[in-house]
């Protein structure tokens, strides 16, 4: 079906379904006027942080082997199915930004590799949302905190049991870093980098 047919049928029915399709048009518009966000960030100020090039840190993300069970739940979904869903992404995405400091653009290019709905535009929309790189104008001081959203978007544990069976048992790895030091570390070099 054509946007237009589903942007038609969303308004008759589904405001939150015609703000999703907004997204998806907003991010398209931003990469056609702005090609330089394939690479850079969308505001230029940001491309002066220095992010950790932390190899082994990137692959306990890959591997979801981070400790904190919601991160580990979204990654190992993505490596298994090649899906994750959109609110589990912007957790894994400001953790390995925020709690890791690792660059954006390597949690974008293993995305692009392992997504079986990657598209180029909404991919780097989101990621550099989630870095405070790109076009929102929410503070770079928005750090999610993994606990916090588990509890709010997976209640029951039902997600986190069901792709890491282990977490509760001596078999799951403690946190590779902790929340508020990985917090206050982010903010603190956001805040030096910007000037
Ligand atoms: C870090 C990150 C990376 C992402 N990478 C991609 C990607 O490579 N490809 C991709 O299609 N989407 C991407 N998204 C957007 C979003 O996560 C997916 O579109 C959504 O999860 C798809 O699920 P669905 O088909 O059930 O969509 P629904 O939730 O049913 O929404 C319907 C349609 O609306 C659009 N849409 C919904 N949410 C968003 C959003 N946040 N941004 C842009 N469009 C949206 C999509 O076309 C989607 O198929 C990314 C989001 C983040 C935070």
């Amino acid at each position: 079906m054509s946007i237009r047919q589903l942007a038609k049928k969303a308004q008759e029915l589904n405001d939150t379904y015609l703000n999703e399709l907004i997204w998806r048009e907003f991010y398209m518009m931003i990469l056609a006027h702005n090609p330089q966000v394939v690479d850079a960030a969308f505001k230029p100020a940001y491309d002066q942080i220095p992010w950790r090039h932390d190899e082994a840190d990137f692959e306990k993300w890959c591997q979801g082997q981070t400790g904190y069970p919601i991160v580990d739940a979204g990654m190992r979904e993505l490596n298994a199915t090649g899906y994750m869903h959109n609110r589990v992404r912007m957790i894994v995405a400001s953790f390995l930004t925020k709690h890791l400091l690792i660059d954006w653009r390597w949690g974008e290019a293993y995305f692009a590799k392992k997504l079986l709905d990657f598209e180029l535009s909404s991919n780097n929309g989101g990621w550099q949302w989630a870095a405070g790189t790109g076009t929102d104008a929410q503070p770079y001081f928005r750090v999610f905190n993994p606990s916090a959203q588990a509890d709010k978007f997976d209640k029951e544990g039902a997600y986190i049991k069901k792709w890491v069976p282990e977490y509760g048992t001596s078999k799951y790895p403690k946190p590779m870093v902790e929340h508020k030091f990985a917090r206050e570390r982010a903010i603190q070099t956001y805040k030096e980098a910007l000037g």
